[in-house]
């Protein structure tokens, strides 16, 4: 009695600080793992520790069968080592309960919900979703249009629960762009405007259930842990899923291909709405952890892909279009184009190796462009958490004023698409030229202000230094 009567009281005088905290969550059977939702009231034997019903039957039907005493049962004063079923649990190791990352949070009941998790009238008009992007992504003005148009249709689609027989399509999507384009970052951004959870993972990794590596359903988990284990948030987030082109089947292949195919078709059920049931907490389905059931129809699925050769294909098509009849072109009139991938159709995508099931549930279609030089300038130095203004902001720190010539810019742009991988260089570059500077400057106070020429990006020369006014001085000094 003494000691958990002892627990049973700490437990109360905590609770009015956390009870809010605990209410929001489900209670999770220890044995059977299911939560209170599906497994009716649990019953709290340690603080943290519950177990249903069900289970408790099942350990007092074998412990009649082994002749132990209910009342010391209840009360807990029996040595567990003793309790056939649960022989291998030490309580007292247990006292944290089930980690808070495993726990449920309850589902609102349907009939008094207050205010819906997103709100038709909450979800800025296409024009203002375009505007936030415009703010962080460079060019790719198509790609923003499209995707603030296809997402504001599909949470107006979530939306709409009127039964008048039409039914508005999902509007998940396929994103072709050359690596370091800004696929993932246009995703993220529109995640974090719209305030919706966002998973993202590499269809590399994906594997049909049984094999080794994720199965295609480790998605979903992902994206719950990303709304905080909320599943009616869960239901509403993002999926992208990156590398989509990795899992096509492959082309001129004698022997039939299985592995891209088959995550293709392990997909579709996942992209037009299926109820998962997932894993809480945890990447891998076992027996220690939690499940719940996602619905994942009115979770928006976007893929991203490079689809190297795609361009080839559409060469490829266009050339025959082109050759045939009195407006014959010439032959190498597309070599050149960068932006081929701009007229890309799903029958391109088909042939490159995307089943055309897979291809019908991503309706929307769309490229973005390669980066030019003068976008990598403004990249560099225009959108509101550019790598520069962060460099610049890091030596505000220091009260040093930091600037970059504008030939100095284009000679990082330069550099960087040389390396073919988009913006992705940038950054790479610019850490290091500002390395030493970042090194050196905090040594000498007297330095006010720091210029980057071109003549150091191109290793010509150095960065032109500034020292504070006279007037500063003693200041500093002080
Ligand atoms: P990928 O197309 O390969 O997914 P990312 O989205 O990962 O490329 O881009 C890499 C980084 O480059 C991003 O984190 C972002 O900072 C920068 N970036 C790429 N494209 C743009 C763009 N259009 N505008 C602003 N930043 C960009």
């Amino acid at each position: 009695m003494s000691e958990n009567q002892n627990n049973n009281d700490e437990l109360m005088n905590n609770q009015p600080e956390t009870e809010e905290k605990h209410n929001e969550y489900e209670d999770i059977c220890y044995m059977c793992r299911r939560p209170e939702s599906v497994a009716g009231k649990m019953i709290h034997i340690q603080p943290n520790i519950c177990i249903c019903n069900d289970c408790m039957q099942k350990t007092f039907d074998t412990m009649n069968n082994g002749g132990f005493n209910m009342n010391d049962i209840m009360n807990m004063n029996i040595d567990m080592g003793k309790m056939p079923n649960i022989s291998m649990i030490n309580l007292s190791d247990l006292q944290g309960g089930i980690p808070q990352s495993q726990k449920l949070k309850k589902k609102k009941p349907k009939e008094k919900r207050e205010a819906p998790v997103l709100d038709i009238h909450s979800i800025p008009a296409p024009h203002k979703i375009k505007a936030s992007l415009d703010e962080y992504v460079v060019g790719q003005e198509h790609a923003k249009k499209v995707m603030s148009v296809a997402v504001y249709n599909h949470y107006k689609r979530v939306m709409s629960d009127t039964n008048d027989g039409v039914e508005i399509e999902k509007s998940n999507m396929l994103m072709v762009g050359p690596t370091g384009s800004g696929k993932t970052y246009l995703v993220k951004t529109l995640a974090r405007l719209l305030d919706v959870p966002l998973a993202i993972t590499d269809a590399t990794s994906l594997t049909e259930a049984g094999y080794i590596g994720d199965d295609i359903e480790s998605v979903v988990s992902k994206l719950l842990a990303a709304a905080d284990n909320d599943v009616e948030r869960a239901e509403h987030g993002i999926i992208f899923i990156d590398e989509i082109d990795k899992i096509a089947k492959k082309r001129n292949a004698n022997q039939r291909d299985v592995s891209g195919e088959s995550v293709q078709q392990g997909m579709l059920k996942l992209l037009e709405g299926a109820e998962v049931e997932v894993p809480v907490g945890a990447s891998s389905k076992n027996a220690m952890v939690p499940m719940t059931t996602v619905d994942t129809k009115n979770i928006l699925f976007i893929c991203g892909g490079a689809f190297p050769d795609l361009d080839e294909i559409i060469k490829e098509r266009l050339n025959k279009a082109a050759s045939i009849g009195f407006q014959a072109d010439l032959k190498d009139k597309y070599d050149k184009d960068e932006n081929l991938l701009t007229q890309v159709t799903v029958e391109d995508v088909r042939k490159f190796g995307m089943i055309p099931e897979f291809l019908g549930r991503l309706p929307i279609l769309f490229s973005l462009e390669a980066l030019t030089e003068d976008m990598l300038v403004k990249i560099l130095a225009e959108p509101k958490n550019a790598i520069v203004k962060q460099y610049q902001k890091l030596l505000a720190m220091d009260e040093v004023k930091l600037e970059f010539e504008d030939e100095a810019l284009h000679a990082i742009a330069k550099k960087a698409k040389e390396k073919k991988v988009g913006a992705r260089a940038l950054r790479a570059i610019l850490e290091e030229f500002m390395l030493d500077i970042m090194y050196e400057i905090p040594k000498d106070d007297n330095i006010g202000k720091v210029t980057i020429t071109a003549d150091y990006i191109e290793k010509k020369g150095g960065p032109l230094i500034e020292m504070r006014g006279v007037a500063a001085i003693p200041e500093m000094g002080e």
